[in-house]
Order: C-alpha cells, then structure tokens, then sequence
C-alpha cells in the first residue's frame, strides 16, 4: 500500500495531531485567564486548589501545574494578593502550611470554562465514552511511570474494583457510593478519591 510508505509512523501522527489539540485548549485558557486578570500558572492552581477544600501543599500545586516550587509559589503569593486564595496551617501537620481558595476564588474557579468544552463538544457520545476510556488508560500508564502527579482516577483509586461483572454494561464498581459504573462513569478528577498505594 502507497500509504504505508509515504505515511509518518501512526505513534507520531498521534502525538502531532494531540499537541494541535493541547494547542488550542492552551491558548483558550490563556485568553481567558487573561481575561480574569491571572497568568494561566495562576488560573490553573487556583482551579485545582479550589477543587479540594480540604486544602492543599505547595508542592502539590506545583506538581499539578508542571511548574517549579518557586514559580508556583510566586503564583500563590499573586493569588493572595488578589484575596483569591489563603495560606492555612495543615491539619494533618501544624508547621505545614495548607492552601486554601477563599469565597471568591471558588467563584471564580468554578465559573471557568472548559477549555478542551470545544474539542470534545464535537464528539457522538459513544465517541466521548470511548476517548473517556482511552483518557483514563493514557493518565494510568504516566502515573505507572511517574511522569504526572498522582492523579484522582477511579483506575487508581482504593475503592475501585475493575471489571467486577465482566460484560456487562456496568462492569466497574466503586465501592466508595457501592454502585455498579459503566466506561462512561469512570472519573478523572473524584473528590473522594483514595489512593490505592
Ligand atoms: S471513590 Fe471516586 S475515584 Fe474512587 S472509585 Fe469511586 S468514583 Fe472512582
């Protein structure tokens, strides 16, 4: 076949066709992080603090947003400033301190929109139950090799209990609500997630 010759290896047509996608998702945040009057570093830890009220390490923050502790520190103290996040004592730890997004973060956090909303908004349902699948399978494999931050999926979470009636529609089962899951229920980002190691 022509096409076997002349084509770029499938691996890397992925790869190029996923960074256009990153791309877009990127510079959608950027826009409206600039709108908000924050740096994209600043959107996305605020974002992700707001996301645990129980509150949250430096270095946690900095793992998720992919940045230095000195960046995201720099980004925290902007944060403050802003009256958008606080700075509490741990209550696991008194001398550690946990971060905290205030009334108006969370507002603010839980107002931003999606930015991958366009990218997938274009996808049948069973096309985002099957990209769903293959999300969740792609963070598991760079968890296994520590190359994301521990991240709050069912496939890693202690209550989960994979293909627990195989072929069947829902043939997951989270032992945390103890309810039976089909592919499209598997979550990226649970609240009350537990880590299984
Ligand atoms: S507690 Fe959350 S992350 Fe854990 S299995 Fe249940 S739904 Fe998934």
């Amino acid at each position: 076949m022509k096409f076997d010759q002349i084509s770029e290896p499938l691996p890397q047509r992925l790869a190029d066709g996923l960074a256009r996608l990153a791309a877009v998702a990127r510079q959608l945040d950027w826009e409206t992080a600039e709108g908000a009057g924050l740096t994209p570093t600043q959107a996305d830890i605020l974002r992700f603090v707001s996301n645990r009220p129980e509150g949250v390490r430096l270095t946690a923050a900095a793992a998720h947003a992919g940045v230095r502790k000195a960046t995201a520190s720099d980004a925290v103290a902007a944060l403050e400033k802003k009256s958008l996040l606080r700075k509490h004592a741990d209550a696991s730890d008194g001398r550690a301190v946990a971060l905290k997004a205030t009334t108006r973060g969370n507002r603010i956090a839980q107002q931003w929109p999606s930015s991958f909303a366009p990218i997938v908004g274009g996808l049948s349902p069973d096309e985002q139950e099957t990209l769903l699948t293959l999300v969740v399978t792609m963070i598991r494999h760079l968890q296994q090799q520590q190359l994301i931050a521990p991240q709050r999926t069912c496939v890693t979470c202690r209550h989960f209990r994979e293909n627990a009636a195989p072929d069947t529609a829902t043939p997951h089962f989270c032992a945390f609500v103890g309810a039976a899951m089909a592919e499209h229920h598997l979550r990226v980002d649970c609240q009350e997630h537990e880590s299984a190691a």
